[in-house]
């Protein structure tokens, strides 16, 4: 049996018709870059999330840099973010001429560990930038609290975090600014890449809008230095499409999961992902931590299986942030995740005789 780790060919088979009609319509129309798909997309993105605002750009990486830049942070400004994350949410940073400052993450919830905060607030913090990852959000209300107690802006890496809930306020909408990321792989992916930025704050939105076509607000008049990143018309009608059916696809992730649990379950050398009580949780990523993962990621390729390693370096030890000054020890929970996750295979269609074999082949490994 062969299981790919991520695949779209049950997607495909289920509505890939509509899909092309859509992306059909698009070619015929010859309207491509900000027309009417992606208006439509904005609207539905926002009434889906609960902002006031979705704002469609190329890619979540574009996405998270065009938020941090809109906060209008005083240059050298330190950002508060973790290092068991993808590389864009500190990237964002450096970008836009700021310091990210390393927290580590919790062990339980792989997130943001709020209560190791206090201590990295200086004089310069200016920003929280906290990650949402795999399942749940991080602890929005108590970071929510904490940056408004001291002062900071609140940006949120919820790139991975569509559909995702924390006590009840969908990912990305309680924060001064929310991502999104259309990357093909995340819960609503699209067919290359795409991203959103989402806010409830009107000048934030329009500054985004703006900063995504050069800073002009009236074209080849500029009023900033912005880039040139707009989601498509031919990602917005995909997206459009995919929208329709990506609650019933999360419901599906949520019955994989259970049973990925069960047949896991008592197995001393695995640790499954929990969820806090005020999540909401969505499936993007199913990462245990498993002992001997590298070993275990090895024998699973060998019995057809594809799995993911989410991430194999953590930020603070990447060659690029040398500058930063850490060294192994630093951010021991984080080290300690990127040695033992592994993400196992989960995508829409999946079916049980598939999560049976992974299951097994775990287990047989350890045997
Ligand atoms: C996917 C992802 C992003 C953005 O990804 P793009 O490929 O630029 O769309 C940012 N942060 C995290 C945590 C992600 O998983």
């Amino acid at each position: 049996m062969q299981v790919p780790f991520f695949t779209t060919k049950h997607q495909d088979a289920r509505y890939g018709a509509t899909l092309r009609q859509a992306m059909n319509a698009v070619v015929e129309s010859g309207s491509f870059i900000l027309g009417p798909q992606v208006k439509a997309f904005e609207e539905r993105l926002a009434a889906y999330c609960g902002v006031k605002h979705a704002i469609g750009v190329a890619n979540g990486s574009d996405a998270l840099f065009l938020a941090v830049q809109a906060a209008h942070l005083p240059e050298g400004s330190e950002v508060l973010t973790t290092p068991y994350t993808f590389f864009a949410s500190a990237a964002c940073i450096v970008r836009n001429g700021l310091t990210p400052v390393f927290v580590d993450v919790n062990p339980n919830t792989y997130h943001m560990d709020v209560s190791s905060l206090e201590k990295k607030i200086t004089k310069k913090t200016k920003a929280i930038l906290p990650i949402d990852l795999f399942s749940h959000t991080a602890n929005n209300t108590a970071l929510k609290s904490f940056a408004d107690a001291h002062g900071l802006a609140f940006i949120e890496d919820s790139a991975e975090a569509f559909g995702m809930k924390w006590n009840g306020h969908h990912a990305g909408s309680t924060a001064l600014a929310g991502v999104l990321s259309f990357f093909p792989t995340k819960t609503l992916g699209c067919f290359g890449d795409g991203g959103a930025i989402l806010t409830n704050n009107d000048a934030v939105a329009q500054e985004c809008r703006i900063a995504r076509v050069h800073g002009a607000a009236k074209k080849y008049y500029h009023t900033l230095v912005g880039i040139n990143s707009r989601l498509d018309e031919l990602q917005a009608a995909v997206l459009n499409v995919k929208l329709e059916h990506v609650d019933a696809e999360i419901a599906e992730r949520a019955a994989i999961v259970a049973k990925y649990k069960e047949g896991l379950s008592g197995l001393p050398q695995a640790v499954l992902p929990s969820v806090p009580s005020e999540a909401s949780p969505v499936w993007y990523v199913f990462a245990p931590v498993f002992e001997n993962r590298n070993a275990l990621a090895s024998a699973l390729q060998e019995k057809g299986i594809g799995t993911s390693v989410y991430w194999p370096k953590p930020l603070h030890l990447q060659e690029c942030f040398a500058n930063l000054g850490h060294r192994a020890g630093d951010f021991p929970v984080s080290e300690r995740l990127c040695e033992g996750t592994l993400a196992l295979p989960i995508y829409v269609g999946m079916g049980d005789s598939e999560i049976a074999y992974v299951c097994e082949s775990v287990r047989s490994f350890y045997k």
